[in-house]
């Protein structure tokens, strides 16, 4: 894959960003930069990107939003219920699942993932305001 400048500027932008946007949010933020860049060029990008192994592209999740991630490590994620927003969830590194498991049924687990739910600092915020 060919590196060309506006394929740079949306892999840096989305390095910058922590929220794990999605091809909308991004392209808000690109076209400031960018004026004439286009939603479908980032889409088509981002895409690519994810294809090679560059970013990686979220399960969509209840908002059927399609979200990208810089960071390309093993973490976890926690899904705001109210708004959606994302975010990077840190276990500690000696963690290990094969030691918490106690029955697997037979199968030869090759793998795992854990998704965590709750609110953002924002809505969360929001929620205590409102004196609920
Ligand atoms: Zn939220
Ligand atoms: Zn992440």
């Amino acid at each position: 894959m060919r590196m060309t400048a506006q394929r740079k500027a949306i892999l840096d932008a989305l390095r910058k960003l922590k929220t794990h946007p999605t091809a909308d949010e991004l392209y808000e933020v690109l076209k400031k930069q960018i004026p004439r860049i286009s939603l479908a060029t980032v889409y088509r990008n981002l895409e690519l990107l994810s294809d090679a192994g560059l970013i990686k592209r979220l399960d969509p999740g209840a908002d059927r939003k399609r979200r990208y991630d810089a960071n390309v490590e093993p973490h976890f994620h926690v899904r705001c219920t109210v708004c959606g927003r994302i975010g990077d969830v840190k276990i500690s590194s000696d963690f290990n699942v094969h030691e918490v498991i106690t029955d697997t049924n037979n199968f030869v687990v090759e793998g795992y993932s854990i998704d965590f739910w709750g609110l953002c600092e924002k809505c969360a915020g929001k929620m205590s305001k409102k004196g609920g």
